[in-house]
């Protein structure tokens, strides 16, 4: 089982990141965050100290994160936009064949000018991905299920980490209970 690591909020209380307990405990240790909640009456020892167990942390210091971190589409957050469903037959991971596997297709292929943005990447299965090769969609009569969008930052990060129920809290009370309901039915 892995160890609960520690929210991150901002200092706006934006939910940033998860982060690792030893590294929360750092941030606090160095005075750069606050414990805003801990891990029940779980303590953390160390040779010189005995600290709470952080859960949800919070920066003293408001940090920008860069919209282009925001925006990178890692196939994590590409396969969580699609709901790990291939976009061209429909299948999920737990219905592909032993040797298959969840891949990036480009609709408009690298080696024809297309990029990586959201809107010209796709969840594609491994067979749907070689059979489309190098062509476009419209060459192939492959349409995607979905048309491609940028998703909400928020719903890519969040929906690809598992919270805790005092975790969540934060969520909702910065985004709101719709997002946070989207998030659980993903
Ligand atoms: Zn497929």
């Amino acid at each position: 089982m892995t160890a609960v690591r520690c929210l991150a909020l901002n200092a706006s209380f934006e939910p940033i990141t998860m982060v690792p307990v030893r590294r929360a405990l750092r941030l606090v240790i160095d005075g750069k965050a606050e414990i805003v909640e801990t891990e029940g009456d779980r303590v953390v020892h160390s040779e010189r100290f005995a600290m709470p167990r952080p859960h949800v942390i919070r920066l003293n210091k408001y940090v920008h994160v860069p919209r282009r971190f925001r925006r990178q589409v890692t196939n994590t957050f590409l396969f969580a936009r699609d709901d790990y469903r291939c976009q061209f037959c429909g299948r999920t991971g737990v219905d592909l064949r032993h040797r298959e596997c969840l891949t990036r297709d480009h609709l408009v292929p690298i080696s024809r000018g297309g990029t990586n943005e959201w809107t010209n990447v796709v969840t594609a299965c491994s067979t749907c991905n070689t059979r489309k090769g190098i062509r476009l969609p419209d060459e192939c009569r492959m349409p995607p299920l979905r048309p491609p969008v940028e998703p909400h930052f928020v719903h890519l990060t969040w929906a690809v980490r598992r919270l805790t129920p005092v975790q969540s809290r934060y969520i909702r009370l910065f985004y709101g209970a719709d997002t946070l309901e989207t998030l659980q039915a993903l």
